[in-house]
Protein backbone atom coordinates (compact mmCIF):
# COMPACT_ATOMS: atom_id res chain seq x y z
CA UNK A 1 0.00 0.00 0.00
CA UNK A 2 0.94 3.64 -0.66
CA UNK A 3 1.24 5.73 2.54
CA UNK A 4 1.84 9.27 2.03
CA UNK A 5 3.84 11.58 4.09
CA UNK A 6 0.97 12.94 6.51
CA UNK A 7 -0.15 9.25 7.09
CA UNK A 8 3.44 7.97 7.48
CA UNK A 9 4.17 10.21 10.35
CA UNK A 10 0.77 9.38 12.46
CA UNK A 11 1.93 5.95 11.63
CA UNK A 12 5.25 6.59 13.24
CA UNK A 13 3.80 8.18 16.12
CA UNK A 14 1.20 5.64 16.65
CA UNK A 15 3.61 2.90 16.83
CA UNK A 16 5.25 4.00 19.55
CA UNK A 17 3.02 5.33 21.76
CA UNK A 18 1.77 1.42 21.40
CA UNK A 19 5.12 0.60 22.68
CA UNK A 20 4.43 2.89 25.72
CA UNK A 21 5.91 6.07 24.55
CA UNK A 22 4.67 9.49 25.18
CA UNK A 23 4.01 11.34 21.64
CA UNK A 24 5.39 15.14 22.04
CA UNK A 25 4.76 17.52 19.72
CA UNK A 26 7.59 19.32 17.67
CA UNK A 27 10.15 21.59 19.08
CA UNK A 28 10.74 24.65 17.29
CA UNK A 29 13.84 24.62 15.16
CA UNK A 30 15.28 27.86 17.90
CA UNK A 31 16.80 25.43 20.28
CA UNK A 32 16.29 26.21 24.04
CA UNK A 33 18.60 27.23 26.25
CA UNK A 34 21.31 26.00 23.76
CA UNK A 35 24.43 27.76 22.74
CA UNK A 36 26.18 25.18 20.72
CA UNK A 37 23.66 24.82 17.82
CA UNK A 38 22.22 27.81 15.45
CA UNK A 39 19.21 25.18 14.71
CA UNK A 40 17.32 22.23 15.88
CA UNK A 41 19.02 19.29 13.24
CA UNK A 42 17.86 16.15 14.74
CA UNK A 43 15.13 14.76 17.12
CA UNK A 44 17.73 14.65 20.09
CA UNK A 45 18.83 18.09 20.11
CA UNK A 46 15.94 19.36 22.00
CA UNK A 47 15.69 16.23 24.41
CA UNK A 48 19.42 17.24 25.64
CA UNK A 49 18.53 18.04 29.16
CA UNK A 50 16.57 14.73 29.48
CA UNK A 51 19.88 12.80 28.56
CA UNK A 52 22.53 14.56 30.68
CA UNK A 53 19.70 14.23 33.35
CA UNK A 54 19.69 17.95 33.88
CA UNK A 55 15.58 17.92 33.77
CA UNK A 56 13.17 15.20 34.00
CA UNK A 57 10.93 13.86 31.36
CA UNK A 58 7.70 13.50 31.39
CA UNK A 59 8.30 9.95 30.66
CA UNK A 60 11.26 7.77 30.20
CA UNK A 61 9.77 6.85 27.12
CA UNK A 62 9.20 9.55 24.61
CA UNK A 63 8.31 9.94 20.81
CA UNK A 64 8.48 12.88 18.33
CA UNK A 65 8.69 13.98 14.79
CA UNK A 66 10.93 16.58 14.64
CA UNK A 67 11.66 19.45 12.53
CA UNK A 68 15.16 19.72 11.52
CA UNK A 69 17.33 22.18 9.62
CA UNK A 70 20.90 20.74 8.36
CA UNK A 71 23.03 23.80 6.45
CA UNK A 72 25.83 21.79 6.83
CA UNK A 73 23.60 19.80 4.14
CA UNK A 74 23.06 23.06 1.60
CA UNK A 75 25.96 21.78 -0.91
CA UNK A 76 24.28 18.16 -1.34
CA UNK A 77 20.74 19.58 -2.00
CA UNK A 78 19.50 18.99 -5.46
CA UNK A 79 22.33 16.69 -6.52
CA UNK A 80 21.56 13.94 -4.19
CA UNK A 81 18.28 12.29 -3.93
CA UNK A 82 18.16 12.29 -0.37
CA UNK A 83 19.17 15.47 1.48
CA UNK A 84 16.89 18.97 2.07
CA UNK A 85 17.94 21.56 4.53
CA UNK A 86 15.34 21.02 6.07
CA UNK A 87 13.71 17.60 6.68
CA UNK A 88 11.36 16.03 9.49
CA UNK A 89 13.01 13.61 11.87
CA UNK A 90 11.21 10.88 13.63
CA UNK A 91 12.33 9.29 16.48
CA UNK A 92 12.11 6.77 19.40
CA UNK A 93 13.20 7.57 22.94
CA UNK A 94 14.32 6.13 26.01
CA UNK A 95 15.93 8.03 28.84
CA UNK A 96 17.72 5.10 31.15
CA UNK A 97 14.84 2.77 30.45
CA UNK A 98 14.76 -0.21 27.59
CA UNK A 99 18.24 -0.48 25.28
CA UNK A 100 19.51 -2.31 22.46
CA UNK A 101 17.29 -5.31 22.33
CA UNK A 102 13.64 -3.11 22.09
CA UNK A 103 14.92 -0.47 19.98
CA UNK A 104 16.26 -2.69 16.99
CA UNK A 105 13.22 -4.38 17.66
CA UNK A 106 11.19 -2.55 17.11
CA UNK A 107 12.72 -0.81 13.85
CA UNK A 108 12.83 -4.16 12.47
CA UNK A 109 9.04 -4.22 13.43
CA UNK A 110 7.61 -1.29 12.16
CA UNK A 111 9.92 -1.29 8.67
CA UNK A 112 8.83 -4.65 7.83
CA UNK A 113 5.61 -5.30 9.46
CA UNK A 114 3.62 -1.74 9.86
CA UNK A 115 5.16 -0.06 6.52
CA UNK A 116 5.48 -3.17 4.78
CA UNK A 117 9.02 -2.86 3.66
CA UNK A 118 10.59 -6.14 1.89
CA UNK A 119 12.94 -7.40 4.53
CA UNK A 120 15.33 -8.38 1.99
CA UNK A 121 16.46 -5.10 0.62
CA UNK A 122 16.97 -3.92 4.34
CA UNK A 123 20.62 -3.94 5.29
CA UNK A 124 21.75 -3.03 9.03
CA UNK A 125 25.16 -2.07 10.11
CA UNK A 126 26.57 -1.52 13.29
CA UNK A 127 29.60 -0.24 14.98
CA UNK A 128 32.93 -2.34 14.65
CA UNK A 129 33.31 -3.61 18.58
CA UNK A 130 29.40 -3.62 18.92
CA UNK A 131 28.77 -7.56 19.35
CA UNK A 132 25.71 -6.84 21.30
CA UNK A 133 23.98 -4.70 18.51
CA UNK A 134 25.53 -7.60 15.59
CA UNK A 135 23.94 -10.28 17.61
CA UNK A 136 20.55 -8.88 18.19
CA UNK A 137 20.20 -8.35 14.55
CA UNK A 138 21.95 -11.87 14.06
CA UNK A 139 20.72 -14.29 16.23
CA UNK A 140 16.96 -12.60 17.48
CA UNK A 141 16.10 -10.42 14.54
CA UNK A 142 17.30 -13.61 11.92
CA UNK A 143 19.62 -11.46 9.50
CA UNK A 144 21.92 -13.44 7.99
CA UNK A 145 25.64 -12.32 9.18
CA UNK A 146 27.23 -11.89 5.87
CA UNK A 147 24.42 -8.99 5.16
CA UNK A 148 25.04 -7.10 8.10
CA UNK A 149 27.81 -4.60 8.00
CA UNK A 150 30.47 -3.15 10.70
CA UNK A 151 31.37 0.54 10.03
CA UNK A 152 34.06 2.45 11.98
CA UNK A 153 33.84 5.87 13.99
CA UNK A 154 32.78 8.11 11.24
CA UNK A 155 29.61 6.54 10.35
CA UNK A 156 28.67 4.25 13.88
CA UNK A 157 29.58 6.00 16.43
CA UNK A 158 27.96 9.12 17.93
CA UNK A 159 29.64 11.65 19.61
CA UNK A 160 29.65 15.26 20.48
CA UNK A 161 32.79 16.46 22.56
CA UNK A 162 32.37 15.59 26.36
CA UNK A 163 29.41 14.27 27.54
CA UNK A 164 26.72 11.10 26.81
CA UNK A 165 27.38 9.36 23.44
CA UNK A 166 27.67 5.44 22.23
CA UNK A 167 27.65 3.31 18.95
CA UNK A 168 25.09 3.20 16.38
CA UNK A 169 23.24 0.80 14.34
CA UNK A 170 22.41 2.10 11.06
CA UNK A 171 19.43 0.52 8.59
CA UNK A 172 19.83 0.96 4.44
CA UNK A 173 17.44 0.34 2.11
CA UNK A 174 18.69 -1.30 -1.56
CA UNK A 175 16.89 0.61 -3.80
CA UNK A 176 18.24 -1.30 -7.04
CA UNK A 177 20.74 -1.03 -9.27
CA UNK A 178 19.30 1.12 -11.68
CA UNK A 179 19.83 3.93 -8.29
CA UNK A 180 23.74 2.55 -8.17
CA UNK A 181 27.03 4.82 -8.95
CA UNK A 182 27.96 1.71 -10.49
CA UNK A 183 31.62 2.23 -9.28
CA UNK A 184 33.23 -1.31 -8.67
CA UNK A 185 32.62 -1.99 -4.94
CA UNK A 186 29.56 0.33 -4.02
CA UNK A 187 27.93 -1.29 -1.54
CA UNK A 188 25.88 -0.31 1.32
CA UNK A 189 27.83 2.53 3.14
CA UNK A 190 28.62 4.03 -0.39
CA UNK A 191 28.03 7.71 -0.77
CA UNK A 192 25.86 6.87 -3.67
CA UNK A 193 21.96 6.93 -3.45
CA UNK A 194 21.36 3.11 -3.84
CA UNK A 195 21.96 2.07 -0.99
CA UNK A 196 19.74 4.81 1.10
CA UNK A 197 20.50 5.37 4.77
CA UNK A 198 16.90 5.80 6.46
CA UNK A 199 17.32 4.93 10.01
CA UNK A 200 19.87 5.60 12.52
CA UNK A 201 19.44 3.77 16.20
CA UNK A 202 22.06 5.40 18.66
CA UNK A 203 22.98 3.60 22.01
CA UNK A 204 23.81 6.41 23.82
CA UNK A 205 25.95 3.99 27.13
CA UNK A 206 28.90 5.88 27.68
CA UNK A 207 30.37 9.02 29.27
CA UNK A 208 33.19 10.39 27.14
CA UNK A 209 35.31 13.09 28.92
CA UNK A 210 36.65 14.45 25.58
CA UNK A 211 40.01 13.03 25.21
CA UNK A 212 39.43 9.98 24.51
CA UNK A 213 37.97 7.95 27.84
CA UNK A 214 34.73 6.05 27.96
CA UNK A 215 32.80 5.27 31.07
CA UNK A 216 29.91 2.94 31.06
CA UNK A 217 26.54 5.20 32.06
CA UNK A 218 24.42 3.45 34.39
CA UNK A 219 21.96 4.64 32.66
CA UNK A 220 21.24 3.90 29.33
CA UNK A 221 19.48 5.32 26.41
CA UNK A 222 18.10 4.96 23.57
CA UNK A 223 17.93 8.13 20.60
CA UNK A 224 16.75 7.18 17.40
CA UNK A 225 16.23 9.38 14.41
CA UNK A 226 14.41 8.50 10.78
CA UNK A 227 13.87 10.76 7.83
CA UNK A 228 10.14 10.79 7.06
CA UNK A 229 10.75 11.90 3.91
CA UNK A 230 13.88 8.76 3.01
CA UNK A 231 11.37 6.58 5.05
CA UNK A 232 8.41 7.84 2.34
CA UNK A 233 10.92 7.44 -0.53
CA UNK A 234 11.05 3.85 0.01
CA UNK A 235 7.77 3.00 1.06
CA UNK A 236 6.39 5.01 -2.11
CA UNK A 237 8.85 3.49 -4.45
CA UNK A 238 10.16 6.74 -5.89
CA UNK A 239 13.19 8.61 -6.87
CA UNK A 240 14.18 11.06 -4.30
CA UNK A 241 12.63 13.23 -1.67
CA UNK A 242 11.35 15.37 -3.91
CA UNK A 243 8.80 12.48 -5.75
CA UNK A 244 7.01 11.87 -2.23
CA UNK A 245 3.67 12.77 -2.03
CA UNK A 246 3.60 16.18 -0.42
CA UNK A 247 6.53 17.29 -1.86
CA UNK A 248 6.17 16.54 -5.46
CA UNK A 249 3.14 18.58 -4.90
CA UNK A 250 5.75 21.46 -4.08
CA UNK A 251 7.93 20.86 -6.73
CA UNK A 252 5.26 20.96 -9.36
CA UNK A 253 3.99 24.42 -8.28
CA UNK A 254 8.02 25.32 -9.16
CA UNK A 255 7.76 24.32 -12.39
CA UNK A 256 4.25 25.88 -12.76
CA UNK A 257 5.62 29.23 -11.71
CA UNK A 258 9.05 28.87 -13.90
CA UNK A 259 6.79 26.99 -16.82
CA UNK A 260 9.26 24.45 -17.16
CA UNK A 261 9.31 20.76 -17.06
CA UNK A 262 10.79 18.59 -14.80
CA UNK A 263 13.00 15.67 -15.77
CA UNK A 264 13.66 17.98 -19.13
CA UNK A 265 17.47 19.01 -17.93
CA UNK A 266 19.62 18.10 -15.22
CA UNK A 267 20.58 21.51 -14.76
CA UNK A 268 17.82 22.77 -14.59
CA UNK A 269 16.33 19.78 -12.34
CA UNK A 270 18.83 21.15 -9.93
CA UNK A 271 17.24 24.40 -9.89
CA UNK A 272 13.91 22.86 -9.58
CA UNK A 273 14.54 20.65 -6.21
CA UNK A 274 16.41 23.15 -4.60
CA UNK A 275 14.19 26.14 -4.90
CA UNK A 276 11.49 23.08 -3.66
CA UNK A 277 13.70 22.15 -0.35
CA UNK A 278 14.64 25.74 0.12
CA UNK A 279 11.20 27.45 0.46
CA UNK A 280 10.55 24.88 3.44
CA UNK A 281 13.31 25.68 5.32
CA UNK A 282 12.10 29.11 4.96
CA UNK A 283 8.28 28.36 5.23
CA UNK A 284 9.64 26.66 8.67
CA UNK A 285 11.93 29.01 9.62
CA UNK A 286 9.67 31.84 9.49
CA UNK A 287 6.55 30.20 11.36
CA UNK A 288 9.15 29.65 14.37
CA UNK A 289 9.90 33.66 14.50
CA UNK A 290 13.22 33.90 12.25
CA UNK A 291 13.62 36.90 10.49
CA UNK A 292 15.80 37.42 7.48
CA UNK A 293 19.28 39.34 8.84
CA UNK A 294 22.41 39.19 8.24
CA UNK A 295 23.72 37.37 11.48
CA UNK A 296 23.02 34.08 12.89
CA UNK A 297 20.01 31.71 12.34
CA UNK A 298 18.63 34.71 10.47
CA UNK A 299 21.01 34.87 7.68
CA UNK A 300 21.05 30.98 7.53
CA UNK A 301 17.12 32.36 6.24
CA UNK A 302 17.99 35.04 4.41
CA UNK A 303 20.82 32.84 2.60
CA UNK A 304 18.19 30.11 1.90
CA UNK A 305 15.91 32.55 0.27
CA UNK A 306 18.11 35.03 -1.77
CA UNK A 307 19.59 31.46 -3.01
CA UNK A 308 15.96 30.35 -4.00
CA UNK A 309 15.71 33.61 -5.55
CA UNK A 310 19.00 33.31 -7.42
CA UNK A 311 17.79 29.98 -9.04
CA UNK A 312 14.64 31.81 -9.62
CA UNK A 313 16.11 33.91 -11.61
CA UNK A 314 17.91 30.77 -13.20
CA UNK A 315 14.51 29.12 -14.22
CA UNK A 316 13.77 32.20 -15.86
CA UNK A 317 11.00 33.39 -12.99
CA UNK A 318 11.50 37.64 -12.99
CA UNK A 319 8.73 38.23 -10.14
CA UNK A 320 8.37 37.53 -6.87
CA UNK A 321 7.50 33.83 -6.40
CA UNK A 322 8.43 32.61 -3.06
CA UNK A 323 5.56 34.34 -1.28
CA UNK A 324 2.99 32.33 -3.27
CA UNK A 325 4.86 28.98 -3.22
CA UNK A 326 5.07 28.21 0.53
CA UNK A 327 1.30 28.30 0.49
CA UNK A 328 2.13 24.69 -0.90
CA UNK A 329 4.37 24.29 2.07
CA UNK A 330 1.38 25.07 4.73
CA UNK A 331 -0.62 22.94 2.28
CA UNK A 332 1.61 19.95 2.51
CA UNK A 333 2.21 20.08 6.23
CA UNK A 334 -0.44 22.00 8.21
CA UNK A 335 -1.70 18.28 9.46
CA UNK A 336 1.96 17.66 11.46
CA UNK A 337 2.29 21.71 12.29
CA UNK A 338 -0.76 23.69 12.74
CA UNK A 339 1.06 27.30 13.65
CA UNK A 340 1.84 26.93 9.45
CA UNK A 341 -1.48 27.49 8.86
CA UNK A 342 -1.69 29.97 12.09
CA UNK A 343 1.18 32.12 10.74
CA UNK A 344 -0.10 31.87 7.51
CA UNK A 345 -0.49 35.70 6.70
CA UNK A 346 2.23 36.27 8.65
CA UNK A 347 5.01 34.00 6.72
CA UNK A 348 3.68 35.63 2.99
CA UNK A 349 4.74 38.71 4.36
CA UNK A 350 7.75 37.94 5.43
CA UNK A 351 8.79 36.17 2.45
CA UNK A 352 7.39 39.18 0.05
CA UNK A 353 9.20 42.06 1.69
CA UNK A 354 12.47 40.15 1.74
CA UNK A 355 12.11 38.77 -2.19
CA UNK A 356 11.19 42.17 -3.11
CA UNK A 357 14.00 43.53 -1.22
CA UNK A 358 16.67 41.60 -3.11
CA UNK A 359 14.32 41.58 -6.54
CA UNK A 360 15.06 45.11 -6.91
CA UNK A 361 19.11 44.75 -6.66
CA UNK A 362 19.51 41.06 -8.10
CA UNK A 363 19.81 41.39 -11.47
CA UNK A 364 22.29 44.17 -11.21
CA UNK A 365 24.12 42.25 -8.82
CA UNK A 366 24.38 39.62 -10.75
CA UNK A 367 25.33 40.91 -14.31
CA UNK A 368 28.43 42.93 -12.06
CA UNK A 369 29.60 40.23 -11.09
CA UNK A 370 29.37 38.76 -14.68
CA UNK A 371 31.65 41.75 -15.35
CA UNK A 372 34.05 40.70 -12.46
CA UNK A 373 34.24 37.40 -13.85
CA UNK A 374 34.61 38.28 -17.65
CA UNK A 375 37.40 40.72 -16.28
CA UNK A 376 39.15 38.13 -14.12
CA UNK A 377 39.15 35.45 -16.82
CA UNK A 378 40.83 38.40 -18.79
CA UNK A 379 43.63 39.42 -16.51
CA UNK A 380 44.35 35.26 -15.54
CA UNK A 381 42.81 35.52 -11.81
CA UNK A 382 41.67 32.87 -9.75
CA UNK A 383 40.47 35.43 -6.70
CA UNK A 384 38.37 38.14 -6.55
CA UNK A 385 39.11 40.94 -4.25
CA UNK A 386 37.31 41.24 -1.11
CA UNK A 387 36.48 44.34 -1.67
CA UNK A 388 34.57 43.49 -4.92
CA UNK A 389 32.76 40.99 -2.76
CA UNK A 390 31.77 43.19 -0.62
CA UNK A 391 30.01 45.79 -2.93
CA UNK A 392 28.28 43.19 -3.77
CA UNK A 393 27.08 42.45 -0.29
CA UNK A 394 26.60 46.26 0.79
CA UNK A 395 24.91 47.55 -2.45
CA UNK A 396 23.39 44.43 -4.09
CA UNK A 397 22.39 42.63 -1.03
CA UNK A 398 24.34 39.30 -1.68
CA UNK A 399 25.14 37.05 0.57
CA UNK A 400 29.01 36.78 1.10
CA UNK A 401 28.14 32.47 0.63
CA UNK A 402 26.23 33.41 -2.65
CA UNK A 403 28.89 35.16 -4.20
CA UNK A 404 31.18 32.48 -2.91
CA UNK A 405 28.54 29.91 -4.87
CA UNK A 406 28.80 31.26 -8.12
CA UNK A 407 32.11 31.97 -8.33
CA UNK A 408 32.79 28.57 -7.44
CA UNK A 409 30.67 27.42 -10.30
CA UNK A 410 32.69 29.12 -12.83
CA UNK A 411 36.15 28.12 -10.86
CA UNK A 412 36.99 31.46 -9.01
CA UNK A 413 37.14 31.77 -5.07
CA UNK A 414 37.23 35.26 -3.18
CA UNK A 415 39.62 36.81 -0.85
CA UNK A 416 37.86 35.97 2.42
CA UNK A 417 39.69 38.22 4.64
CA UNK A 418 39.67 41.14 2.58
CA UNK A 419 36.01 40.90 2.38
CA UNK A 420 35.88 41.26 6.00
CA UNK A 421 38.39 43.60 6.32
CA UNK A 422 36.23 45.71 3.64
CA UNK A 423 33.51 44.82 6.01
CA UNK A 424 35.33 46.75 9.33
CA UNK A 425 36.42 49.58 7.29
CA UNK A 426 32.70 50.17 6.71
CA UNK A 427 32.16 49.69 10.44
CA UNK A 428 34.58 52.14 11.35
CA UNK A 429 33.27 54.79 9.30
CA UNK A 430 30.09 54.40 10.24
CA UNK A 431 31.69 54.80 14.28
CA UNK A 432 33.44 57.62 13.16
CA UNK A 433 30.01 59.21 11.44
CA UNK A 434 28.45 58.69 14.66
CA UNK A 435 31.02 60.47 17.01
CA UNK A 436 31.13 63.46 14.47
CA UNK A 437 27.17 63.66 15.20
CA UNK A 438 27.71 63.21 18.56
CA UNK A 439 30.28 65.85 19.43
CA UNK A 440 27.66 68.08 17.55
CA UNK A 441 25.55 67.69 19.85
CA UNK A 442 22.82 66.16 17.25
CA UNK A 443 20.68 63.07 18.30
CA UNK A 444 22.71 60.46 16.80
CA UNK A 445 19.42 58.33 16.69
CA UNK A 446 18.27 60.43 13.82
CA UNK A 447 21.29 58.88 12.07
CA UNK A 448 20.59 55.44 12.75
CA UNK A 449 16.60 56.06 11.46
CA UNK A 450 18.27 57.05 7.77
CA UNK A 451 19.40 53.14 7.68
CA UNK A 452 18.99 51.40 10.92
CA UNK A 453 21.16 49.07 8.78
CA UNK A 454 23.89 50.86 9.18
CA UNK A 455 24.42 50.20 12.63
CA UNK A 456 23.28 46.76 12.92
CA UNK A 457 24.62 45.14 10.02
CA UNK A 458 28.30 44.61 10.93
CA UNK A 459 27.66 43.82 14.93
CA UNK A 460 26.11 41.35 13.01
CA UNK A 461 28.27 39.88 10.48
CA UNK A 462 30.87 39.74 13.15
CA UNK A 463 28.66 37.52 15.87
CA UNK A 464 28.36 35.02 12.80
CA UNK A 465 31.95 34.38 12.69
CA UNK A 466 32.88 34.27 16.11
CA UNK A 467 29.84 32.49 17.85
CA UNK A 468 28.11 30.52 15.15
CA UNK A 469 28.40 27.43 13.87
CA UNK A 470 26.39 26.62 11.29
CA UNK A 471 25.40 23.11 11.12
P1 LIG B 1 23.55 10.73 5.41
O1 LIG B 1 24.74 9.84 5.68
O2 LIG B 1 22.64 10.17 4.38
O3 LIG B 1 23.93 12.16 5.15
P2 LIG B 1 23.35 11.05 8.23
O4 LIG B 1 24.13 9.85 8.68
O5 LIG B 1 24.05 12.35 8.18
O6 LIG B 1 22.68 10.76 6.77
P3 LIG B 1 21.92 11.02 10.73
O7 LIG B 1 22.69 12.12 11.37
O8 LIG B 1 22.24 9.62 11.12
O9 LIG B 1 22.02 11.20 9.11
O10 LIG B 1 20.36 11.35 10.92
C1 LIG B 1 19.37 10.37 11.13
C2 LIG B 1 18.46 10.22 9.94
O11 LIG B 1 17.93 11.47 9.50
C3 LIG B 1 19.13 9.66 8.70
O12 LIG B 1 19.25 8.26 8.77
C4 LIG B 1 18.18 10.12 7.60
O13 LIG B 1 17.07 9.27 7.48
C5 LIG B 1 17.72 11.48 8.10
N1 LIG B 1 18.48 12.58 7.49
C6 LIG B 1 19.70 13.02 7.85
N2 LIG B 1 20.10 14.09 7.12
C7 LIG B 1 19.07 14.34 6.28
C8 LIG B 1 18.85 15.33 5.29
N3 LIG B 1 19.75 16.27 5.03
N4 LIG B 1 17.68 15.30 4.60
C9 LIG B 1 16.75 14.35 4.85
N5 LIG B 1 16.90 13.39 5.78
C10 LIG B 1 18.04 13.38 6.50
MG1 LIG C 1 24.66 13.49 6.63
MG1 LIG D 1 25.21 8.50 7.31
MG1 LIG E 1 23.51 8.36 10.03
Amino acid sequence: KQYGVNELRKMFLEFFESKGHLAMKSFSLVPHNDNSLLLINSGMAPLKPYFTGQEIPPRNRVTTCQKCIRTGDIENVGKTARHGTFFEMLGNFSFGDYFKQDAIAWTWEFLTEVVGLDPDRLYPSVYLDDDEAFEIWEKEIGIPADRIFRFGKEDNFWEHGAGPCGPCSEVYYDRGEEYGCGKPGCTVGCDCDRYMEVWNDVFTQFESDGKGNYEELEHKNIDTGMGLERLAVVVQGVDSIFDVDTLQALRNKVCEFANVTYKESEETDVSIRLITDHIRSATFMISDGIMPTNEGRGYVLRRLIRRAARHGRLLGIQDGFLAKLCESVIEGSRDGYPELEEKRDFIIKVLAQEEDKFSKTIDQGLHILEEMMQEMKANNEKTLAGEHAFKLYDTYGFPLDLTKEILEEEGFNVDEEGFKASMEEQRQMARKARKVTNYMGADVTVYESIDPAITSRFVGYETLNHNSKIT
